[in-house]
């Protein structure tokens, strides 16, 4: 911290008013959040049978008569302490999923389980302006990495911005279809029934939602086989990483991983499935090039679990009123 007068008079002002120490303990019990929930208000409990006040707390008490709550915002942009500390949970989190962690009562087994880090995109709303690997844009110009025209339409007038914000919508349930769909195409593979499968196998996964550049949403997930109880039993011999990809492959495309959406007003009816771009690949412990490793599996889902729409240049809260969009 700087040594301007101004702050270092507010400093000791604060630091010498009365219930400091309650202060900083409520910030301190925050985890330095920047914008604390103020709350005020009272709490009795009571005695049923005879009446008599077990516990009163009042905020009258607190300094400034008001009780600090972290916010809790996952979102980097809105604020950075929450967020961080929410990425970190989330990390450990995904990382017991794959590594195993006594603590979180996964055994290290799980890391002999089937598991691959799969990535299923939004189809397309219309071409938009991008930095493909080799050459230009389709509109001719090659792009600086932060031209703000990356992800918008190409033509404005046929992009299908009411699509894209109903794939968005929906796309949890199509996810819903996904992992349905996948664990008819493991049984098929199998030569079982859906019940018999349950008898031997559980798929269990981990997702994170990420906004693309054009602003629609894709899903990162972790998905491992285990036995019928969980990550302590062992999958059968039959549930190989190969018969994993497979079935995720088949069941991605198939016509039941689809989201009808019905005809509204002068919107006519549209039925959603997953983009052409399918990314499968094999979680290992120790990275020899053309695997992911597990750390860098969970560090890219907790990244991705605090980022959202900020990430590609848009708003990332309600819209109040006509001002908040800074036209
Ligand atoms: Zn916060
Ligand atoms: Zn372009």
């Amino acid at each position: 911290m700087g040594t301007d007068p101004l702050a270092l008079a507010d400093l000791l002002r604060v630091s010498n008013t009365p219930g400091f120490e309650r202060w900083r303990e409520q910030v301190r019990r925050t985890g330095g959040c920047s914008d604390p929930i103020h709350l005020s208000g009272t709490t009795v409990t009571r005695d049923r049978a005879t009446g008599d006040v077990l516990y009163s707390y009042s905020t009258a008490d607190e300094p400034g008569g008001r009780l600090r709550v972290a916010c809790g915002n996952r979102r980097a942009s809105r604020c950075p302490s929450c967020a961080w500390t929410y990425a970190g949970d989330t990390y450990h989190l995904i990382r017991a999923g794959i590594t195993g962690d006594d603590r979180k009562n996964v055994p290290a087994t799980v890391r002999d389980h089937p598991r691959v880090f799969a990535t299923l995109t939004a189809p397309s709303f219309g071409p938009v302006h991008n930095r493909p690997d080799r050459g230009a844009c389709r509109c001719g110009a090659r792009h600086p990495e932060n031209d703000p025209v990356l992800g918008t339409a190409l033509d404005p007038e046929s992009y299908d911005y009411a699509g894209a914000v109903l794939f968005n919508n929906h796309a949890g349930q199509l996810w819903q279809r996904f992992t349905n769909r996948l664990r008819r195409e493991l049984a098929a593979r199998a030569g079982l029934t859906q019940r018999e499968l349950k008898d031997v196998l559980r798929v269990s996964y981990g997702k994170v939602a990420e906004f693309q550049k054009r602003g629609a949403i894709h899903f990162h997930a972790v998905i491992r086989l285990d036995g019928p109880n969980g990550p302590d039993t062992v999958p059968p011999s039959w549930a190989t990483v190969q018969l994993l990809d497979d079935a995720i492959r088949a069941a991605a495309v198939h016509a039941y991983t689809t989201i009808t959406v019905p005809a509204a007003g002068d919107q006519p009816l549209r039925r959603f499935q997953w983009g052409r771009q399918l990314d499968i690949r094999p979680v290992k412990a120790f990275g020899d090039g053309s695997d992911i490793t597990e750390q860098a599996v969970a560090a890219y889902v907790a990244k991705y679990a605090t980022k959202a729409a900020e990430t590609t240049g848009s708003l990332d809260r309600r819209i109040g009123n006509r001002e908040v969009l800074d036209l």
